[in-house]
This record gives structure tokens, sequence and C-alpha cells, in this order.
């Protein structure tokens, strides 16, 4: 059951709702017939009746299959990988993302583009790869803190005058708790004092192992600033995803990752999303978290509208009725009726839920009380 109360429960496992309170009772939990279970009570009471029970979060990641989809696997194409860079601050992210950027991308139309787009996507021998451009650490923490997972592989760029830093080490951390391949590049190496063997060994030493040296991790040198190795980092990227066999089906409903998202004027609600699967298209009816609504303009990572975007693309999507949180997975539906369902359904259950923490007095406190 789905945000399940004590009578709905009771109705479907074929008991009275007075079985189920003083259950509950005899829990120490005081509940009405109205009130909605909690999972963990949900659990127990299953137990106790015998009967087996699947809890369903309406918030939980929706995988919506529509009735239109080709979901079997013969539909599955490859898609582009989805690059993180993370580092210690001054090592050289932003830098590095402008170089790639403007050595890659095509140039951008004349009459500017005041669209700022969070990510971008650049081609090497003719595959894409889409790097995510919002500020490293803070983005992968929050995304993760949700369970979504936007990033294929992680970039971790060091100094090579610098070496190993705080940060890298944290960032190191985050790539490996989230069981993201990564790829280390050694940044500025035009200086002259640069010293990548020095940045080799420190992060030998932490368990970092160069593929040169009898290692698993490829660590490629590269200068921001002049370009060097930038091709190579690009070669290293697209072999690695290669290993990784991402694939995706653009058959298929959408179903993206907000990375960043804002209020703007005339637009009103923009997210900035990368596509995880299927195809997004002007129109399409979308829920995402608690808000929803109907694709109006979606621009491409260059800002400029487009009819849809696919696998591993990154776009703005503007429709929504309000802004959502940067990690929210926004799912095309079939119809307005039931992202609206959907919607009204995630709202009511957090209302309840704040209700519920909000009243729900156990009998332990009750006893103080008295
Ligand atoms: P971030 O904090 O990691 O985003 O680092 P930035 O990209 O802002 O770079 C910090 C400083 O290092 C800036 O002054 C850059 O111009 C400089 N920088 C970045 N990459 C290179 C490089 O490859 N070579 C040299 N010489 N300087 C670089
Ligand atoms: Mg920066």
């Amino acid at each position: 059951p789905e945000d399940c109360r004590v009578y709905e429960f009771a109705e479907k496992v074929n008991r009275t709702t007075g079985e189920v309170i003083k259950i509950l009772f005899g829990l120490g939990k005081m509940v009405t017939k109205n009130d909605f279970l909690e999972k963990d009570e949900i659990e127990i009471l299953a137990d106790e009746f015998g009967v087996e029970v699947e809890t369903i979060n309406p918030l939980d990641e929706l995988d919506y299959v529509s009735i239109y989809d080709a979901v079997e696997d013969e539909y599955l194409e490859e898609r582009p990988p989805v690059i993180t860079i993370m580092g210690h601050v001054d090592h050289g992210k932003t830098s590095l993302l402008d170089k790639i950027r403007e050595s890659k991308v095509a140039e951008r139309e004349a009459g500017g583009i005041t669209q700022h787009v969070g990510a971008y996507q650049v081609e090497k021998d003719g595959k894409k790869i889409t790097f995510i451009d919002t500020p490293g650490h803070e983005a992968f923490t929050e995304m993760r803190a949700r369970g979504a997972q936007a990033t294929d592989i992680v970039i971790i760029v060091v100094a090579a005058d610098d070496g190993v830093k705080p940060q890298t080490v944290e960032a190191l951390n985050h790539a490996k708790a989230a069981d993201v391949p990564m790829i280390i590049a050694i940044n500025k190496i035009d200086k002259p004092d640069a010293n990548p063997d020095m940045v080799k060994s420190q992060l030998a030493e932490l368990g970092y192992m160069p593929v040169d040296w009898g290692g698993e991790y490829e660590f490629v040198e590269v200068s921001a600033k002049s370009g060097q190795g930038i091709d190579d980092l690009l070669e290293t990227i697209i072999l690695q995803a290669e290993i990784m066999e991402l694939k995706a089906n653009p058959n298929r409903r959408a179903k993206a990752i907000v990375i960043e998202s804002s209020l703007e004027k005339g637009r009103g609600p923009v997210a900035t999303v990368i596509l995880k699967n299927g195809t997004l298209r002007v129109g399409d009816n979308v829920i995402c978290g608690r808000t929803f609504g109907r694709v109006r303009t979606i621009l491409n990572d260059l800002g400029k509208q487009v009819k849809e975007l696919g696998p591993s693309d990154p776009g703005v999507v503007v429709g929504l009725g309000e802004v959502p949180d940067a990690g929210e997975i926004m799912v095309a539906m079939d119809s307005d009726k039931q992202v609206r369902e959907l919607a009204q359904k995630r709202a009511e259950y957090l209302r309840q839920k704040e209700l519920s923490k909000s009243t729900k007095v156990t009998l332990d406190e009750l006893g103080n009380l008295i």
C-alpha cells in the first residue's frame, strides 16, 4: 500500500480497524483510524497478521512505463557519459571546464545566449560527453543525499604544483562512496614548478595507483591554460565510458535528473536537467518531486530552443508549476490527469507526514503529561 491509513490497512488485510489500533496501542502508539501508518508500523502489523506487504512511498523514484513505450532491451542504445569535475579549490576545475567547452562546443549563435545552462556537451571523435558545470562537491553531495546519481564518471583535478590537498581527499572519498569510476587530471603542467610525479606518488600512497605504475587509476596530465592534454583526457573518458557500456532507451518517456533550478522573470520556474533515460519532448506532462507541469519550452546546452532531449542530454525545461530541488527526478507521464493525481498524492503524503510528526503523541509522552 502506498500512503496507507489505518482503516485502509485494516480493509486490505481483512481485519477491523479496532484490531489494528489495538496492536499499535500495545506498542505504545496512539493512532486513530484516519492516521497514516509509518513504514515500520506497517511492517510490524503485517508480521502480526501474517500478511505480505509491499510499501510504496509516492515520493519514491518513479519508473514510469507508458503503454506507448517500447521498453524491451533491443531498444537500448549507447548513451554519452555524464561527467562531474571535483577537486581542491584553485586547482583549475572551472578553467578546465571552460577550456573543454571552448575547444569543443560548436560556435554559439550570434545574438548571444542569455540563458545559463549548468551543463554542456562536447563531441570527440563523433562521441558525445556531457559535463556538469555546477560547483562540484555541493551538487554531487546534495544529489547523492537524495539518492540520485547524475554522474557516471568523476574527474579529480589535482594541480601539479600544489599536490593532494584536503578537498582532493574529500573529492576522492565522495567518488569512492558513490562507487563512481574516477580519472585523475593532473592540471597546470605548464607551470615551471609542476611536479606530476609528486601527485602520482601522493595518490599512490592513498591507494590510487596509476595505471602506468601497475595500478588501475587513469592519470592524465593537462593544462587548462594551454589546452595541452585535453584531447587525451577526453579520449580517456570515452574509453572509460565504453568499458561501462552505458545504455539508455530513447524510445520511452523521459526520466531526467534536476541539477539546478531557479525562478526566472518571464519564464517562471526553470530546471536544468540531464536525461537519464528516454526522450523528453515539448508538450510532455511531467512530474518532478512535489511539482508538475507541461513542458512549454526546452533549451539545449547552448541555450537554443529545441523540440526534444535524448539520453544524457543536458537542457533547460520551462513549464513546471514550482521550482524543483536539485537532485529531484523528472518523469514524463501520459496525461495531465496522471501527473496531477500523483502530485496530489505526494502533496497529501507530505502534509500527513508533517501532521503526524506534530500530533502523534506516544504513551510515553502522555505519561509525562499526566
Ligand atoms: P577552481 O577553483 O578549481 O575552479 O580553479 P580555477 O579554474 O578558478 O583556477 C584557479 C587559478 O588557477 C586561476 O587563476 C587559473 O587561471 C589558474 N589555472 C587553472 N588552470 C591552470 C593551468 O593549467 N595552468 C596555469 N598556469 N594556471 C591555471
Ligand atoms: Mg571554480
